[in-house]
């Protein structure tokens, strides 16, 4: 981040968003190419950022989008992105959903079970449509020997097994209503190896030949999200490797495939400025308590992530602090035993890789109004959402005071 940070803090206000969407364009265009002389699709996962002017930066570009509500669906397309490079995934989806998002006509819909698959049979006979589906595997990678967070594992709430997977795809293949013409998995975060990705390759590819077969015809090979990024010291898998294990494990199947980097793209564009308001020291312990919050930035409470935490333009010998929001809560932190200079109102603070379920996951708790959220671009800022007031707070109850 080369602008000015003092200047656009000065500018723009604290507690601040800033993305950087050369960085993002330098994602995109890298994941692309490693996919090349394929046929291939990069579905941003939405969920990750879900700005309009972030999406939009990237359907420029040419990206897809991976969309987890009917509200992403609609933040996709009111950005720009083709109907045909939707998704619409997630474990749950109401009819309401399923109905909008076949009316619209994207290119998929994820089934996560067996009844989400009758529900979406039942709604497309109702529109008289033909669904185009594709069915969330679990490979059941071992834990054991790949330790990272997992969604691909049989346990847990995402996808269904092999064998039912199997099931449904006949079932869909029968049906005047369903054209099963996808698979799709997505094995978990902030994956940082190869293997367990390649391993799950490999099983869903085996799926599809048997179901190829039996004249199923499986044209989108969806590998989900969950490229890893650097948030202190982490080695992540290279886009080429990733790329190339990819093509290994499809190899002789005719397909398109689909990814869905959420935190690839956007985690290390993204920093959260937050202003200092004063230190104070209890029992020996030093806080550095800031005008930003658990709030803004969930992912240290939520998750006890580690983010870098930088002071702007300020010198001095460095010592441990917890920095602090606040909030109501003892889990309102950014971070515990980070070397800081001693600090004074107003100095800046900078919290990095904060793009990715940064904004998202920001609430209104302690009615405190959502930030702001700029844009870096060529040397320019720009506005992308301005900073939340008390009155969009509460529109919504105002109307209903007696
Ligand atoms: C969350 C999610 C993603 C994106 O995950 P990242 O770790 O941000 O890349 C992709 N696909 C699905 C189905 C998801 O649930």
């Amino acid at each position: 981040m080369n602008n000015d940070m003092n200047a656009l803090a000065v500018k723009y206000g604290t507690p601040l968003y800033v993305y950087d969407f050369d960085y993002i364009e330098n994602r995109y265009t890298t994941l692309k190419d490693a996919f090349a002389g394929k046929k291939s699709m990069i579905n941003y996962a939405v969920k990750a950022n879900s700005n309009l002017s972030v999406i939009q930066h990237l359907a420029n570009m040419g990206a897809g989008a991976d969309c987890v509500s009917i509200g992403e669906v609609r933040r996709a397309m009111d950005a720009g992105v083709d109907k045909y490079k939707i998704i619409f995934s997630g474990v749950g989806k109401r009819d309401d959903e399923i109905r909008e998002a076949l009316e619209k006509d994207i290119l998929l819909i994820n089934l996560e079970s067996e009844a989400e698959m009758k529900r979406v049979e039942m709604v497309a006979k109702e529109l008289n449509k033909e669904a185009r589906i594709s069915i969330r595997v679990n490979p059941n990678i071992d834990p054991q020997t790949h330790p990272y967070i997992s969604t691909g594992l049989n346990e847990n709430k995402f996808g269904v097994e092999i064998a039912m997977a199997k099931r449904m795809y006949i079932y869909a293949n029968k049906s005047e209503f369903l054209n099963p013409v996808g698979i799709h998995f997505h094995i978990g975060s902030q994956l940082t190896k190869l293997d367990p990705i390649k391993e799950a390759c490999v099983i869903v590819a085996d799926l599809v030949r048997s179901l190829r077969a039996i004249k199923i015809d499986i044209k989108f090979f969806d590998v989900g999200g969950g490229i890893g990024v650097v948030y202190s010291d982490e080695v992540t898998i290279s886009a080429t490797d990733y790329a190339q294990a990819i093509f290994e494990a499809t190899k002789g199947l005719d397909v398109t495939l689909l990814c869905e980097p959420g935190r690839y793209m956007v985690a290390n564009a993204g920093a959260f400025f937050t202003s200092v308001l004063y230190e104070k020291v209890n029992d020996g312990k030093r806080f550095v308590i800031v005008d930003g919050a658990m709030n803004d930035l969930l992912r240290p409470s939520l998750y006890n992530a580690y983010h870098k935490i930088e002071a702007v333009n300020v010198e001095g010998e460095k010592t441990s602090a917890d920095v602090v929001g606040p909030v109501c809560e003892s889990g309102d932190f950014f971070g515990k035993g980070v070397q800081l200079p001693s600090l004074k109102h107003n100095d800046l603070l900078i919290i990095h890789s904060a793009g990715a379920y940064g904004f998202t996951m920001a609430s209104n708790y302690n009615t405190r109004a959502k930030a702001a959220e700029v844009a870096l671009e060529a040397g320019e800022d720009r506005l992308i959402r301005a900073r939340e007031t008390y009155e969009d707070q509460v529109r919504l109850e105002l109307a209903y005071l007696k």
